[in-house]
């Protein structure tokens, strides 16, 4: 694993105010992020994983800086973006590119495939000239195993599959050093979605790019990344190398979300953690940790006080009070690890 840094991100937040009554004053805010801190390598893929409205995509949009933040510091390969303005960001966007969960809606209906893919490679400069743009086309094509041919057609001629290569290509057209998936693969068929995460794989092999994976399918994830960031309500609450977390998850929220997820062999049972209630809502999320409102080991001091992301030993981070038990004592670490997992 290369060690370089292409993302760090700093205590990220994005509150979103509410605004109401006759002159529309700020009357609360949605803690959509509170506080989220990781980093990405070069040629890593780093999961961010959680129910939906827990935050991961508002981190994926704040990383691309595609509104303003509340607080906190996004480093880019070396350049702080989170603070810099529209016009001096822009030559920098090209290291990051997005490919996003709903391929139709994210291609222009009224662009042929040829001027989705030219659009980047002449916004930012990169072709030297026609000959240049139309190689560059043909190898983006190339890439995403489609034909070359089908440049001349219109994003409906294409299935939902086909459609996402080419939102990948589009991606690939600004030459970035990272893509952020935000759901990229959850709207797709079980083989189609399959075909999809071996094409990513494959191109970040090929391209030494990193992944910002954002997903709520901890089954595809289990394919799909090196380390995996949980989650909930605004907050990380674990991170982990992938086959670290889904074997011992140090956290009660990861382990009742692996608890759910499908075991291949029809022998085998898992018995499964059901979370009592709905999350939370955002906009008064609870004290103490955000989780003890439905954690099934909560302890009268999960109420009060908020839990540090801390390390283990080894490097495993989570936010649990029930780490400062004797290990003897502790319930997540006295449980037969989960088994392996099918693609959902
Ligand atoms: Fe559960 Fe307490 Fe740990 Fe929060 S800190 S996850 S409530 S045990």
């Amino acid at each position: 694993m290369n060690t370089k840094k292409v993302l760090e991100v700093v205590d990220l937040k994005k509150h979103f105010p509410i605004r109401g009554g006759l002159f529309g004053t700020v009357q609360a805010h949605v803690y959509a992020v509170d506080g989220v801190s990781f980093h990405l390598h070069k040629g890593e893929t780093l999961a961010l994983v959680g129910e939906s409205g827990c935050g991961k995509s508002t981190v994926g949009k704040a990383v691309l800086r595609l509104f303003p933040l509340t607080s906190g510091q996004v480093t880019l390969d070396g350049t702080r973006i989170d603070d810099m303005a529209p016009g001096t960001l822009r030559p920098l966007r090209r290291k990051i590119q997005v490919v996003f969960q709903d391929p139709f809606s994210s291609l222009n209906p009224r662009m042929r495939v040829r001027d989705i893919l030219a659009e980047p490679i002449r916004n930012f400069g990169l072709a030297k000239d026609s000959a240049d743009l139309e190689k560059r086309v043909g190898d983006l094509m190339d890439k995403v195993r489609l034909p070359r041919d089908a440049v001349n057609r219109w994003p409906h001629e294409f299935s939902g599959g086909q459609r996402q290569r080419i939102g990948i290509a589009r991606a690939l057209a600004a030459e970035p050093e990272i893509i952020v998936c935000d759901e990229a693969v959850s709207a797709l068929d079980v083989s189609v979605k399959a075909q999809i995460i071996n094409l990513l794989q494959d191109l970040q092999n090929e391209l030494g790019l990193a992944m910002l994976f954002i997903s709520h399918d901890l089954a595809i994830v289990e394919h799909m990344t090196h380390r995996v960031a949980v989650m909930y309500l605004g907050k990380i609450v674990e991170v982990a190398e992938k086959r670290t977390l889904f074997g011992a998850p140090r956290h009660p929220y990861t382990e009742a979300l692996l608890s759910a997820v499908p075991v291949p062999d029809p022998t085998v049972t898992r018995e499964r953690i059901v979370l009592q209630g709905d999350v939370p809502s955002p906009i008064r999320p609870p004290s103490g940790c955000r989780f003890h409102t439905r954690c099934p080991y909560v302890m009268d001091r999960c109420k009060k006080e908020e839990p540090e992301l801390r390390a283990d030993a080894s490097g495993h981070l989570a936010a649990c009070h029930l780490h400062d038990l004797p290990d003897a004592e502790n319930p997540l670490l006295n449980k037969p690890p989960p088994t392996a997992f099918a693609m959902a």
